[in-house]
């Protein structure tokens, strides 16, 4: 049992709506979509869906609010930053048990996400020096040139539903503390967590219209895309979605960075040993039900280890606890809607129809006691080839994909064809196989013997390919370039002197 036994499950049925300028609004579209409890299947509350005036209202209070925030000095803002920090260490838990109560994953995991989320806010918090500009004294005789990094103003981040706090503060923590004020639409399916943040936010002393929530679908992203006063776009989730964002950005003159859909192999060479293989698969492949978008969904088994490996991974499979992320003892929670089951048992269908060997089926799975709830079991699959679905697809689901190779450039090659390259990991005991992966492999994140190697708050995130659109990762120094604009001063006290007029270009003197 871990510590969530202690924990009250979060059973709010109040209306979800937004917030914006500092309150808490019930919305007035009349229109509200139903958010799930995944471990029962029971509707638990709804959330409201903003219209187009909404959304220009929460626009025009965050701008009004932008300037004011923007001129504090640097330090005042990082202040109010850690005392979010700290509220934010405090509430972890209760963060936590929002966070499974609409998303599903077990509580341990909806902890190591509040956790990574707080890493950004720490990051954040250091921005006077982030901030800091560049000065060259004596460009040409009795004149400097600095630079500095101004913010933008309203800028909007868009979120999925598989980390509703460590993704949104993928973007907020820097994006505020740059001197922006931000708009958040979070997901849909889970959307009470980013209304606990903005009451945290609130309580850190953030002034009013600074951070605001707006709920909403469709009708909310396309209103914040097309403003004019929402400077710049923070996109995370499916790769449709991520690439209709980067080119309506483009489109309305604002920069995007948009993050899209994954589908992530682990290469096994045979000199890895196979049980911390196997160990690492399991929680890659099945943790959060494999939906995370660094979830391992391939294996590629290089040469003779490949037999060994599926054996170990089909014992370990069958004994995986799935049940309700509050019970401490569960290792793998629900998906998160219904649609998503089916959509995920579908995939399973279609592997076996396509000719792969279903080692270890988990459709038809139930959990005692939550019938109802949007379960599906562990699934294995064996003998995948690169023309199947379920090779080329993201599943996103707890569905593993075996993919026999014979040699270490034949990995190489199928993980390098793949559109997708979020991240990739590599399990070896050998130092230039190592080096040589990660050399030669096409994807934005490697691992080597590290399964989900998500970078740390200061290294930024970002996959290649149609798993990250823009040119930006997030966080990290590119986040706070990101949310930013380059301003160059040059300046110069002639102290009387004149110069005369020049019509040549301006050389250094
Ligand atoms: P999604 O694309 O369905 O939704 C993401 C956001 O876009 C939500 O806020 C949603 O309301 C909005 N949206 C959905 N449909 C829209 C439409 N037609 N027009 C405008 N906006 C729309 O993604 P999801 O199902 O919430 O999340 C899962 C996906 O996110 C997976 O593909 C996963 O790989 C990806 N993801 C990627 C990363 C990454 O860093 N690359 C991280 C997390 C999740």
């Amino acid at each position: 049992m871990n510590s969530s036994t202690s924990i009250t499950p979060y059973t709010s049925d109040a209306l979800v709506g937004h917030h914006v300028g500092g309150q808490r609004i019930a919305g007035s579209s009349g229109r509200t979509q139903a958010v799930y409890n995944p471990a029962s299947g029971a509707v638990a509350r709804q959330v409201a869906l903003a219209s187009t005036d909404e959304v220009n209202d929460a626009v025009r209070i965050a701008r009004a609010s932008a300037r004011e925030w923007g001129d504090m000095p640097p330090i005042r803002r990082a202040r109010v930053m850690n005392r979010f920090l700290q509220l934010m260490n405090e509430q972890r838990d209760t963060l936590a048990a929002i966070i499974t109560a609409e998303h599903g994953k077990v509580f341990a995991d909806a902890q190591g996400e509040v956790s990574r989320g707080i890493d950004i806010i720490e990051f954040a918090c250091g921005i006077p020096q982030l901030l800091k500009g560049a000065f060259t004294d004596q460009v040409s005789t009795g004149m400097d040139n600095w630079t500095l990094r101004q913010p933008l103003g309203v800028v909007a981040g868009i979120t999925p539903f598989n980390f509703p706090c460590m993704v949104p503060c993928w973007m907020f923590p820097i994006a505020i503390a740059a001197g922006n004020s931000f708009i958040l639409k979070p997901s849909e399916r889970d959307p009470s967590a980013a209304l606990f943040m903005a009451d945290l936010l609130t309580e850190a002393g953030l002034p009013a219209g600074v951070f605001n929530v707006i709920q909403g679908d469709k009708t909310a992203v396309d209103a914040l895309l097309e403003h004019p006063d929402v400077k710049a776009i923070s996109f995370v989730g499916s790769t449709p979605i991520a690439q209709y964002i980067q080119e309506g950005a483009a489109r309305h003159g604002k920069r995007a960075q948009s993050l899209g859909g994954a589908k992530n192999h682990m290469v096994v060479m045979p000199d890895a040993d196979p049980e911390q293989v196997v160990d690492a698969l399991m929680g890659a492949a099945y943790g959060s039900a494999g939906e995370r978008c660094m979830a391992i969904s391939v294996a590629v088994l290089v040469g003779a280890i490949g037999d060994q490996v599926v054996a170990l991974l089909a014992q370990r499979a069958r004994l995986l606890k799935v049940g309700d992320g509050m019970d401490g003892s569960a290792e793998m929670g629900p998906l998160v809607t219904r649609e998503a089951k089916l959509r995920v048992e579908g995939y399973v269908d279609s592997g076996v129809a396509e000719g792969a060997t279903l080692v270890v089926d988990g459709r038809q799975f139930t959990v005692a006691g939550c019938e109802d709830g949007f379960f599906t079991g562990p699934t294995l699959f064996d003998h995948v080839t690169a023309d199947m679905r379920i090779y080329r697809e993201e599943i996103f689901g707890p569905v593993l994909s075996c993919v026999r190779v014979a040699s270490f450039d034949e990995a190489v090659a199928l993980v390098n064809a793949h559109e997708f390259a979020n991240g990739v990991a590599c399990y070896t005991n050998d130092g230039h196989t190592a080096r040589e992966f990660a050399r030669h492999i096409e994807v934005g994140m490697v691992g080597i013997n590290v399964p989900l190697p998500v970078p740390m708050a200061w290294h930024g995130f970002g996959g290649w390919k149609r798993s990250n659109f823009g040119d930006t990762c997030a966080y990290g120094e590119d986040g706070v370039r990101f949310y930013t604009r380059q301003k160059s001063v040059m300046q110069r006290w002639p102290n009387g002197i004149r110069t005369g007029a020049d019509f040549a270009m301006p050389v250094s003197k």
